[in-house]
């Protein structure tokens, strides 16, 4: 049977994308359907990462511009900076990477068309086009890519006012002075250490009862202290009750309950953002007519090859839930066009990295202290604080720590945690070496730039061996073993 062409991806974000060029290598025939009429890339370039990024990059250079030479008036930034030129900023960072993806899949005679995709068979795909027609095209294989939206915030709990989402900030005219941020997920945290980083007074209402609880504890204790630096004010097991306007005031007002308490707070605020959540986006793509499955919450049920239940048709990305990253769906967009051509590839790796872009930055691979202890796994502790890192007083920059989690016996590598400047970078490099089931020795036996950031596995590492083999005993037995 003859198709139109041998792949159809709708949606253009990381999952797509990746899928699509993957797939373009193999000398297919592929065709790209993205809703979006403006601009490929989906949430990844235009309403997630990389906007969220180039704010907080634009943001960090402040914040180190004022503490180095900047704050002698205790000025707060929004006095200096206006919201104008960072976003300025942010849409310089974002045409050139929309620019970009176009080329890209131009160059690798992709096709690409503007319009909403909907499966009508297991080989067909209806687009509507954004003059109300119709097209129908057919493919061997078909991926869907189609990403996730924010969870609305329900409508008894606002009053009538404003209440901002990760897509209408980007439409701030104004470094807000006050701003409540509802969620306690990476990315209100990474919003709020922006904004604060701005100078704004950021306060975080999460409804669960501790935050990140997944962290390394003192990663968890560094971050603390670093929210209480930036005067974030955060409660946690809150319902929040109301949001609206307080027109006298000209504010807005938060209600909220902490759990356990019977009071009824107020916050005034000029701005609330909200994260509730995402949800996929697989209403009316015709799921139902090809019989792919979802979970109860609309996730696409995929097998660890990113197949659905129909063999023609595969789903990547947000669109299958857990763990919806971009870093996660660039993979997934891949290793489904390996599949979906017979091209034998690794599965995703169990160890997968996290980055969290708060200011500072954390990142982590591996099992953390806790783990180990839950796991009765024997680690010993290596400890590098970035304050005795000469890289990090060149910067200016004292709050920091790269933990390494080894086997006491055999200095296995198990797990890196790290907080502060470069973290989602660092991270790699404990990454590679657990990969290749490597020990701690490597960061000892090895040359690493001086200086740099990378110092820190050193020093963790000494730390580490020292804390083995306590004071006294010689390394050479270490080392030669
Ligand atoms: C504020 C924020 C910050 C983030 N920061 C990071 C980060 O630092 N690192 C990281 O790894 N991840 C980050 N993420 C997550 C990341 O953005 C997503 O995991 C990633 O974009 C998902 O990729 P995707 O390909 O599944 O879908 P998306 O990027 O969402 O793209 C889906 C595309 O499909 C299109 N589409 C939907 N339905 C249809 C249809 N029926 N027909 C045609 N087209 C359709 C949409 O218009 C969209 O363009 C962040 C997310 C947010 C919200």
């Amino acid at each position: 049977m003859s198709f139109d062409y041998d792949l159809i991806i709708i949606g253009s974000g990381p999952a797509g994308f990746s899928c699509a060029m993957q797939s373009s290598k193999f000398d297919k025939k592929v065709l790209v359907i993205e809703a979006n009429t403006d601009h490929l890339g989906g949430t990844w370039i235009n309403t997630g990462t990389v906007p969220s990024k180039a704010l907080r990059e634009a943001a960090k250079t402040i914040h180190r511009y004022q503490a180095q030479f900047g704050n002698e008036k205790g000025q707060r930034p929004f006095v200096k900076f206006r919201m104008e030129d960072l976003l300025q900023y942010q849409k310089s960072i974002l045409e050139s990477k929309n620019k970009k993806v176009r080329e890209d899949l131009i160059k690798n005679e992709v096709d690409t068309i503007s319009g909403f995709g909907r499966l009508i068979d297991e080989n067909s795909v209806e687009v509507s086009l954004t003059d109300d027609s119709k097209k129908i095209f057919t493919a061997d294989k078909i991926l869907i890519s189609t990403g996730s939206s924010p969870k609305p915030p329900s409508k008894n709990l606002n009053n009538g006012s404003e209440i901002l989402n990760y897509e209408s900030i980007l439409n701030l005219t104004h470094i807000p002075r006050r701003l409540v941020v509802i969620g306690g997920g990476i990315n209100a945290f990474e919003y709020a250490t922006i904004f604060s980083s701005l100078g704004t007074r950021v306060t975080i209402l999460n409804d669960q009862d501790d935050y990140l609880p997944y962290l390394d504890h003192e990663i968890k204790d560094q971050l603390h202290q670093s929210i209480e630096r930036k005067q974030i004010t955060i409660f946690n097991s809150v319902k929040v009750k109301k949001i609206q306007n307080n027109d006298l005031r000209t504010c807005t007002e938060v209600l909220f309950k902490v759990a356990g308490q019977d009071r009824l707070q107020v916050i005034e605020t000029e701005h609330v953002l909200y994260f509730g959540g995402y949800q996929p986006n697989t209403i009316d793509i015709g799921l139902e007519k090809v019989g792919v499955e979802t979970t109860k919450e609309g996730f696409i049920k995929v097998s660890k090859n990113y197949k659905t239940k129909s063999d023609s048709i595969y789903a990547a990305g947000d669109v299958i839930g857990f763990p919806t990253l971009a870093s996660v769906s660039f993979v997934q967009g891949r290793l489904a066009a390996c599949d979906m051509f017979g091209i034998p590839a690794q599965e995703l790796p169990a160890d997968i990295p996290y980055g969290i872009y708060t200011i500072p930055e954390i990142a982590g691979i591996g099992i953390t202290e806790q783990d180990a202890e839950k796991m009765d796994i024997d680690v010993t502790i290596g400890r590098a604080f970035y304050k005795n890192i000469t890289q990090a007083d060149l910067a200016h920059i004292d709050e920091g720590l790269l933990k390494l989690v080894f086997s006491s016996e055999n200095y296995k590598l198990l797990g890196v945690h790290i907080i502060g400047e470069g973290a989602t970078d660092l991270i790699h490099l404990g990454q590679s070496v657990m990969s290749f089931g490597g020990d701690i020795r490597y960061f000892i036996q090895h040359v690493l730039n001086y200086p740099s950031y990378t110092e820190a596995y050193r020093i963790a590492a000494f730390n580490g061996v020292n804390r083995v083999h306590k004071a006294g005993v010689k390394y050479r037995n270490i080392l030669e073993n």
